[in-house]
């Protein structure tokens, strides 16, 4: 017997569990899954752009070495102007270090702050990797409350009230991954003060940043903090709808004289894992030099927005359900009236409308959530095949609904499998 590591047992990464397991085995038996689960743009027809796949195929052959540790420099210094730009002090090349996607800086930056019981704020409903990855470290994920009633945006009172201590850093997701909130000004500066007056370390992941509806308008923190050290991660995943590239960046702002103990622990775990791919580094700068695609996706008539629309109006005519009008990313997240519809708990929703549409959607529970049910929908897929896929939710939840009312039992597959 092999048993898996004890640091394991408490790490959670829903996204990827026992329900999308349940769908890998539907699909292995033939059946056809609609996934509203992921946001991995690859299975829904979002061509890369020709600027993108041109640098991918003139470079394959210099892409066949490892890289600087930190990435490629020409791909760092058009980060380091593009954050420039954006009103974010960073001095130099070196301050930008490039990952196997945001998921990598995410662990190798935790790996390399945290002692055992540190703590790290984080917002809740999360994406869950940033809690995945603090218990993975032996940290401790203390979650701060993201507000529906006022557009998901943090609570700063909240964040205030669970700091301690053992709280070494506080991270944002803004664009935010599972809401869609884009965080206002005002927002990113209180919190930027309160990070200053409990020198916390700043993780803001705004690998979203080009995904922006009804004009919603993105700020980076990090053009905020002046000399205050913030880390910024973004990259190629979604904003040039490339995630299988494994291409991502995190930008080291401000003053880093405070941070050149971490800085060095960083550079020993890049170095580590050699390089990141180098392949999609090579598109970066020509990406980075106009704007994402996502941009024209995200304006009205464009394939986003519309899917945006579907997505809007399923909510709004499903009785038992409500969402926060998102702003950002391709997230929904909406609240469900779980007695309504005679589900247990938000798991057993999940299943039911696996088993009984075969449409993959996220728990909200998945997401470090623990108010009231929430689940997520990515509404990646075309028009027609989202319409599809959301008529047969609706069906189910409506048919559900009314048999609940008349006072007819209503028995979930979860219970029958
Ligand atoms: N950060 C957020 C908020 C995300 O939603 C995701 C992926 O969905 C990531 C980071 C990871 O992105 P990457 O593909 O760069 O690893």
């Amino acid at each position: 017997m092999i048993d898996k590591s004890k640091r394991l047992d408490e790490v959670k990464y829903e996204i990827r569990g026992p329900v999308f397991e349940m769908a890998r085995q539907m699909e292995a038996a033939g059946k056809t899954i609609t996934r509203l689960n992921i946001g991995n743009t690859g299975p829904f027809g979002y061509a890369l752009p020709g600027y993108i796949t041109d640098a991918l195929s003139e470079n394959l052959e210099k892409a066949q070495g490892y890289a600087d540790t930190r990435g490629l420099t020409a791909a760092r210094k058009s980060i380091l102007a593009q954050a420039r730009d954006r009103g974010i002090r960073v001095t130099s090349p070196d301050n930008v270090i490039m990952g196997n996607g945001v998921s990598e800086l995410i662990q190798m930056v935790l790996a390399a702050l945290l002692n055992e019981g540190d703590e790290v704020l984080l917002p809740t409903p999360d994406y869950p990797l940033w809690t995945a990855a603090t218990t993975l470290s032996s940290g401790v994920p203390v979650h701060y409350l993201c507000d529906s009633e006022n557009g998901w945006q943090p609570v700063l009172a909240d964040i205030e009230a669970k700091i301690t201590p053992r709280t070494r850093a506080l991270v944002l997701i803004n664009p935010n991954n599972p809401t869609g909130a884009v965080y206002s000004p005002e927002v990113l500066k209180s919190v930027v003060e309160i990070a200053g007056r409990h020198g916390l370390l700043l993780f803001s992941d705004e690998i979203y940043d080009s995904i922006l509806f009804e004009g919603a308008k993105h700020y980076s923190t990090a053009s905020f903090t002046g000399e205050y050290p913030c880390i910024t991660f973004g990259g190629m995943s979604k904003n040039f709808m490339m995630p299988g590239f494994r291409c991502g960046w995190m930008i080291i702002s401000g003053n880093t004289d405070p941070l050149a103990d971490f800085i060095e622990g960083i550079t020993k775990l890049a170095g580590m894992r050699l390089c990141a791919n180098v392949l999609p580094q090579y598109a970066v700068p020509v990406a980075l030099s106009q704007p994402s695609p996502m941009v024209a996706m995200s304006q009205p008539g464009g394939r986003l927005e519309r899917q945006r629309r579907i997505c809007l109006d399923f909510i709004e005519n499903t009785e038992g359900l409500s969402s926060v009008l998102p702003k950002g990313a391709f997230y929904m997240f909406p609240k469900i009236d779980l007695q309504a519809f005679g589900y247990a708990d938000d798991f057993e929703l999940a299943i039911d409308m696996l088993q009984t549409t075969s449409v993959l959607i996220v728990q909200g529970t998945g997401f470090n959530w623990t108010g009231e049910a929430h689940f997520r929908i990515a509404f990646l897929p075309e028009a027609d095949e989202l319409e599809a896929a959301l008529s047969k939710v609706k069906a189910r939840l409506d048919s559900r609904r009314e048999a609940i009312a008349a006072g007819i039992p209503v028995l979930s597959e979860v219970l029958i499998a």
